[in-house]
């Protein structure tokens, strides 16, 4: 069963149309890249994903569940990071990401396993207690990617998330959300609008002007519009 399918989806702004007719799916396990200048509509189709916008035509299915008609198992399966960070930069570490637990029902127990584990994973133990407004960008970064896995979900969605990092810090990040499709399976989908950030063997899907115009294998893809 495919992660996610978006089906003829369209979405305006009032008179303004931000995406024409998406039709696109990822399959589990994979990284898909997507990739647009800004203003493409990536961020669009980020709000209509984790439905801070209704849809308004077409549909999107996440794991088998429509958005729309099961929007509580879909919305359990999906981990976000915002473009914009969504930290409370006051709390510490660990009480951004116990916040999160209680949002989303999680015992204290089972909870605190799991902040132990993504934490470790993003090597960020040490900086549990320290307050968010005292970490660089890149840390920030892995708090939020760390609080998006936190209720294991199948599908991370990530909006442009190297925006303000350094170029050490952006292969990191993109070396590590790879593994987690390679080794436990989740997919992803990782806005951009910087064509390096695509490796060969990323399924990749190209908007321009909210249509998608290519899709398919990234060395495909390239091989066949150059
Ligand atoms: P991207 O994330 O690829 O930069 P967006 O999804 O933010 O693109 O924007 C897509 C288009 O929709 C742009 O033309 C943008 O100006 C417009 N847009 C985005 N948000 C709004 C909004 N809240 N109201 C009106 N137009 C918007
Ligand atoms: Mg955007």
């Amino acid at each position: 069963m495919n992660a996610l399918e978006v089906s003829d989806l369209s979405f305006a702004y009032g008179p303004r149309e931000a995406l024409k007719q998406m039709n696109f799916s990822l399959a589990p396990g994979r990284f898909a890249a997507l990739l647009g200048p800004n203003g493409a509509g990536k961020s669009t189709l980020i709000a209509l994903l984790t439905r801070l916008y209704d849809v308004q035509r077409g549909e999107i299915r996440v794991g088998g569940h429509s958005l729309q008609h099961s929007p509580r198992p879909a919305l359990q399966q999906l981990g976000v990071v915002f473009q914009q960070s969504t930290l409370d930069l006051d709390l510490s570490v660990e009480q951004n990401l116990r916040y999160h637990l209680a949002l989303h029902g999680l015992s204290r127990r089972e909870g605190m396993a799991r902040i132990d584990a993504e934490l470790a994973r993003q090597q960020l133990t040490e900086r549990r207690h320290e307050r968010v407004r005292d970490l660089n960008g890149g840390h920030r970064r892995r708090v939020e990617i760390a609080r998006a896995l936190l209720h294991e979900p199948r599908l991370l969605l990530l909006d442009e998330p190297s925006v303000g990092l350094d170029p050490a810090s952006r292969q990191a990040l993109g070396r590590h959300i790879r593994q987690l499709c390679d080794e436990q399976g989740i997919s992803v989908l990782w806005t951009t609008h910087l064509l390096d950030e695509v490796q060969p063997c990323d399924d990749l899907l190209i908007v321009h002007q909210g249509r998608l115009v290519a899709s398919g294998r990234a060395e495909a893809v390239s091989q066949e519009h150059g």
